[in-house]
């Protein structure tokens, strides 16, 4: 990134995709890099100060060393009362499908999420900003609200992980512990994870196609088996030289992780080696192993979306969906 003016607005790199996909892992690989400052799901802010839940470094957000500067300049420029007008904002603008439209609340939405942006730009002294917010229902049109409405310069990703491990992942509990409270059985809750997952994904090709800048399409068992190509790919479209951080993992080095917001619990070990979790190989029961093979989005074949340029959602060429 060559912004470096104090007055510039940061560069925002929007992690989509649905949860359980590894975004803690790459917001972490990415926060790295020393331009760089990851704040994990900052779209899920408003709710955690209000509810007093912690950063990723065990303090509460107000007296957090990072959170508490930035909500301290936040709000000495938006008002008082500037996270919670962010939060009514947000409801009304990031949901689908209400996204697109422009009215009074949308602009306000987008002056809120601009000088968050830009108070957490001016705290962090970076001039990337990765947000992981990803593709909830209640976000799904959140990159296409940060540049229509809020101006930002995005760099979008669309990060995603094989269905099969994403279902095991979602059977075993693992992710936020904020969030677990489902008393499903869990092979149910294995089948819905794969609707939402299937679900997720077709609403997120139909949102790049609306964004004015290319999505980088990445999938998680790339990311963790062929780290230094992915790279590559990544610092390629972001504009950033990630081989310092290559380079340490390979090492097999720990990367500390952010002062995120929200996000799966690897968060709290505050350092994260990168490494495959394949758990869902020996341990994912037959049932659906098969409702994956049904299911109307699989993994595309391997290496047919390597390339970093031009990629803007599904086309004949990379279709998303269509391979066995
Ligand atoms: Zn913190």
């Amino acid at each position: 990134m060559t912004q470096d003016h104090e007055t510039q607005g940061p560069v925002v790199v929007y992690v989509m995709g649905y949860g359980r996909s590894g975004s803690t892992l790459l917001d972490t690989i990415l926060n790295n890099h020393p331009s760089v400052t990851s704040v994990g799901e900052v779209a899920n802010l408003p709710d955690w100060v209000s509810r007093e839940h912690p950063c990723a470094c065990g303090a509460l957000l107000e007296s957090c060393t990072f959170w508490g500067p930035v909500l301290d300049r936040y709000r000495r420029a938006m008002g008082s009362e500037a996270l919670e007008e962010l939060e009514r904002c947000q409801t009304r603008v990031e949901r689908a499908p209400l996204y697109r439209r422009s009215d009074a609340v949308s602009q306000r939405y987008g002056e809120l999420t601009n000088a968050l942006f830009h108070a957490i730009r001016k705290v962090s002294g970076s001039t990337v900003i990765v947000d992981s917010s990803k593709s909830s229902r209640r976000a799904i049109g959140r990159p296409y609200a940060l540049t229509a409405h809020a101006g930002l310069d995005l760099r979008p990703i669309f990060l995603r992980r094989d269905g099969r491990g994403v279902m095991w992942s979602g059977m075993r509990g693992a992710g936020s512990p904020e969030w677990e409270s489902s008393r499903l059985p869990r092979s149910l809750i294995g089948l819905r994870t794969l609707l939402a997952w299937v679900y997720t994904n077709r609403r997120c090709e139909r949102v790049i196609r609306g964004l004015s800048h290319s999505a980088l399409p990445l999938w998680y068992e790339d990311l963790v088996s062929d780290t230094e190509a992915q790279l590559r790919r990544l610092g390629a479209f972001l504009d950033l030289d990630l081989s310092g951080v290559a380079q340490r993992i390979g090492r097999g080095e720990a990367l500390a992780v952010a002062h995120n917001v929200s996000g799966n619990r690897l968060r709290y070990q505050r350092q994260v080696r990168i490494q495959p979790d394949r758990e869902w190989e020996s341990h994912l029961p037959m049932l659906h192993r098969w409702a994956y093979r049904l299911a109307p989005y699989r993994r595309p074949a391997p290496r047919s979306e390597g390339s970093t340029e031009g990629w803007k959602g599904p086309s004949s060429r990379h279709p998303a969906g269509s391979s066995s």
